[in-house]
């Protein structure tokens, strides 16, 4: 029995054992190089176009459009700069963006803008959308690109993809999503929904660390990200992780059979949460939209509390969540999401991220709110704004 509560799923997720069971021959037996078809080689080689297939079928993509990296960060930063190297030239250098991405978006956005590049930064509403009014009065002709992520990663808010794809389409305009935190928790169809480029990361969804994917449409100009040998059709050259892939196909194929299932339990356990800590715990809010959310996202601010002391207080009993952004918490900044939605400097600092996975239970989730309502309680005593 495992003595600790994880709900930071947003973070990472734990490596499935039926995903660790299919990578471990090739981390063993079947150590060949997929570039060298001899039996060993070749049996590499297969894998990984299992692995491809298997991803291009869980988002109606095919195989050719399906791209290996080494997680979303890499997959974030190779469809920004592939669109703009790409199509700026014929285009233009104008991005639309929004202005709760995650670092891997705004940092390569940041770098673009050094060169050049102009982008616009939508702002969202209260519970993290963004508007599809301002989206295309924010359209110019020479816009390039659209960058919209399909779930925000801090506060759940799933984002309107379908209609976004629709309008890029309708005017022409690359559009790319990062889809790490939606894969597995929401129906992705990259044709119906206009996609033109979606990132991902197989440690998102109980696969290995250290492997994503890249779906980019056939016909598009992609640019290597890495340059070398032939590997992945010469896009991103060097041997490829063969576990990490054979990994990352199967936990797609797993997230994509039992998403349904997966998504009913985890909301319900995630909306008894919401309800719960709302009615138990005095002055407290939900941010972020009620609906349109990540099955197994809450977020919650409590005022006069410090979310990096609850975190830690919540850490010393064996109930792991995040405060922020995992990837703020080493910086006193609030986080960029919390204030976009219009929180002050003081409610953000106050925010707790609670990211719920497949596995999580009614048991969990029961001592969470009891432990929560503890630590609240007792911050609150020696908090001078709390009254
Ligand atoms: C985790 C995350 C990333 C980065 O993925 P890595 O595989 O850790 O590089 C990018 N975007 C979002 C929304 C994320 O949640």
């Amino acid at each position: 029995m495992k003595d600790w509560i994880y709900l930071d799923n947003a973070a990472t997720t734990k490596l499935d054992s039926r995903v660790l069971e299919e990578m471990l021959p090739y981390m063993e037996d079947l150590y060949g190089n997929p570039s060298f078809l001899h039996g060993l080689g070749k049996q590499a080689h297969n894998a990984i176009q299992i692995a491809r297939k298997q991803i291009a079928d869980s988002i109606n993509a095919t195989s050719e459009e399906i791209y290996f990296t080494s997680g979303g960060t890499e997959s974030d930063n190779w469809a920004l700069r592939s669109a703009v190297e790409g199509y700026a030239q014929d285009k233009g250098m104008h991005i639309i963006t929004s202005s709760v991405e995650h670092h891997a978006v705004l940092r390569t956005l940041r770098y673009l803008e050094d060169f050049g590049f102009e982008v616009t930064y939508l702002p969202v509403d209260e519970t993290g959308l963004i508007s599809i009014e301002d989206l295309e009065k924010a359209i110019r002709p020479d816009t390039v690109l659209i960058s919209i992520m399909f779930a925000n990663n801090e506060i759940g808010t799933i984002e309107p993809i379908q209609q976004i794809g629709n309008i890029a389409h309708r005017h022409n305009i690359l559009f790319h999503t990062d889809a790490v935190q939606a894969f597995g928790n929401v129906l992705i169809d990259v044709n119906k929904m206009h996609i033109d480029f979606l990132s991902a990361s197989a440690h998102k969804f109980y696969g290995p660390k250290g492997v994503g994917f890249l779906y980019a449409r056939k016909g598009i100009n992609l640019f290597p990200m890495i340059y070398g040998g032939d590997q992945e059709s010469k896009m991103r050259a060097g041997t490829e992780n063969v576990p990490g892939i054979v990994g990352i196909g199967k936990a797609a194929e797993l997230a994509y059979r039992n998403r349904l299932d997966n998504i009913i339990k985890t909301e319900r356990l995630r909306d008894y949460l919401i309800e719960e800590v709302l009615k138990e715990i005095p002055d407290s809010k939900c941010n972020g939209s009620r609906h349109k959310r990540l099955p197994g996202n809450a977020n919650f601010s409590f005022v006069g509390v410090d979310g990096e002391t609850l975190m830690q207080l919540l850490d010393m009993q064996g109930i792991y969540v995040s405060s922020g952004a995992a990837c703020n918490s080493d910086s006193i900044e609030p986080s960029h999401v919390l204030k976009a939605i219009g929180l002050s400097d003081e409610m953000a600092r106050s925010s707790i991220r609670i990211s719920l996975g497949n596995d999580s239970t009614k048991r969990e989730i029961d001592a969470t709110i009891k432990g929560l309502k503890r630590c609240v309680e007792t911050l609150r005593k020696f908090s001078e704004i709390y009254k």
